[in-house]
């Protein structure tokens, strides 16, 4: 959370922050990679109320909790016009395989997917409980990676036809910014970097 405040995004609506604050600790817009070590992970994990003060995570939850939030920032960058990528769906079905969860209805009949496990799982499943709830609701489509191969930012598209793939008017403007230079025929070092899938008008392979 602190981080995507700081990079001036607006948090997304409700528990959506939570997926977005995980994503935004990855290695992105210049800064480097925020879960170093089990306890990086344990204070974002206690901020968000996903786990009680006190307890500790070891190198295997830390991987666990990486690899997974690799998988979503993966199908953040297909929300933003990426190919989707077989690879990417069968890793996450590995990390999230055996996880128990269960299905309840709550209020106005709704359903809601809940964690049915305890210790670490049941942290794997409110983050997996969040993503079904956002799919149910239909906003997981607004949640994206920038385009923006200096940025790489997850915002939430707040526009009317959910059409936005920079999370902000400096990653726009610096996409306009590097066109123009290459219409003029100047060398555009940061473009050469851009990984494939990232263009939104012309999808391509993620990796
Ligand atoms: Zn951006």
């Amino acid at each position: 959370m602190a981080r995507t405040a700081r990079a001036g995004l607006e948090p997304a609506p409700g528990e959506l922050r939570i997926l977005q604050a995980l994503a935004n600790t990855a290695a992105v817009g210049g800064e480097s990679e925020h879960l170093t070590d089990p306890q990086a992970l344990a204070r974002l994990l206690t901020d968000e109320k996903l786990l009680d003060r006190g307890v500790e995570l070891t190198a295997d939850d830390l991987q666990r909790v990486i690899a997974f939030r690799d998988g979503l920032r993966d199908l953040f960058l297909v929300n933003s016009g990426a190919a989707f990528s077989g690879r990417v769906r069968d890793r996450l079905n590995e990390l999230v395989q055996g996880v128990p969860m269960r299905l309840s209805f709550v209020d106005q009949g709704a359903i809601r997917v809940e964690p049915s496990s305890e210790g670490f799982d049941e942290v794997v499943g409110r983050l997996l409980g969040i993503v079904a709830q956002a799919q149910v609701d239909g906003v997981w489509r607004r949640l994206k990676v920038c385009v923006d191969s200096e940025c790489r930012r997850t915002f939430y598209d707040r526009s009317k036809g959910v059409t936005t793939v920079w999370c902000m008017k400096r990653c726009t403007n610096r996409h306009h910014a590097r066109k123009r230079r290459r219409r003029q025929g100047v060398s555009t070092q940061p473009d050469r970097q851009r990984p494939s899938g990232a263009a939104p008008s012309k999808p391509r392979r993620i990796r």
